[in-house]
């Protein structure tokens, strides 16, 4: 049984596409985990998918934290964002698929890799799971191969990525320090920054650098600009961003 991890992202769409196209829907198991932070439009996207694929994708939330929600993981655990990673990726998405391995035991894993992530998929095979299908680097699929593959089979992608953000993350994604990312949440989720600013400065998160400093979201000027949005990781299933755990709070 392959395990294929759907992000609600355009490149784990066609990931999932492809390895039903070359094993058989009968050896697949799709699997999200709904984070409640994402984009409203999120949902819509993994109807259609499964719509598209010809199955269920499977939707699963760890025990511990059954309504997904980030706000929660950050308020139990006093904190936004490690060095390494967030309580969240950790609660939300590995213990939850952990979680789901453990009931499942799947023999094979398929993440959305594309030939520009082949470091990243070699460095979790090394790392962390070595069962893990390169479909799309395989395919050498690239990510706007991805969103072609989608968009040509009459779905529409997330509709975060209308707004200019590089992928299906939740809406102020705390993995994020870049001004451009904060600033661009600034303007087209203000609510949303505004909580994380609230939330952060309460919690003493400082989430945003400038010029190698960490400030605090209500610090940041509104027309600071940072690293490009491109740059930013899909959010991990697998420890990827989160292998330190020394330091953080139990
Ligand atoms: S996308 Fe960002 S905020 Fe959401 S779970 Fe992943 S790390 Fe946390």
């Amino acid at each position: 049984m392959i395990a294929v991890w759907f992000s609600c992202g355009a490149a784990s769409a066609a990931a999932l596409k492809l390895t039903i196209e070359e094993y058989g829907a009968e050896n697949v198991r799709a699997i999200n985990q709904p984070i409640a932070e994402e984009h409203k439009d999120n949902r819509r996207f993994c109807r259609e998918v499964a719509e598209w694929c010809g199955v269920e994708i499977e939707l699963y939330n760890a025990s511990k934290y059954p309504s997904g929600s980030c706000v929660d993981v950050w308020n139990h655990r006093k904190a936004m964002s490690f060095p390494k990673g967030a309580p969240c990726t950790r609660h939300l998405k590995i213990e939850a698929r952990q979680e789901w391995e453990a009931i499942n035991s799947p023999e094979w894993h398929v993440m959305g890799y594309t030939v520009e992530e082949k470091a990243r998929h070699e460095s979790f095979v090394k790392l962390e799971r070595q069962n893990l299908l390169p479909i799309l680097i395989d395919a050498g699929m690239t990510k706007s191969d991805c969103g072609d593959m989608v968009r040509s089979a009459g779905i529409d992608l997330p509709a975060i990525y209308g707004l200019g953000y590089p992928n299906a993350n939740c809406i102020g994604c705390v993995k994020a320090t870049s001004p451009t990312y904060w600033n661009l949440v600034r303007e087209t989720f203000p609510d949303v920054f505004q909580q994380r600013a609230e939330q952060s400065r309460r919690l003493g998160v400082r989430l945003a650098r400038v010029k190698g400093q960490r400030i605090f979201l209500d610090e940041l000027d509104p027309s600071a600009k940072g690293r490009p949005l491109w740059t930013m990781p899909p959010c991990g299933l697998f420890c990827e961003e989160y292998t330190a755990t020394k330091g953080e709070a139990a």
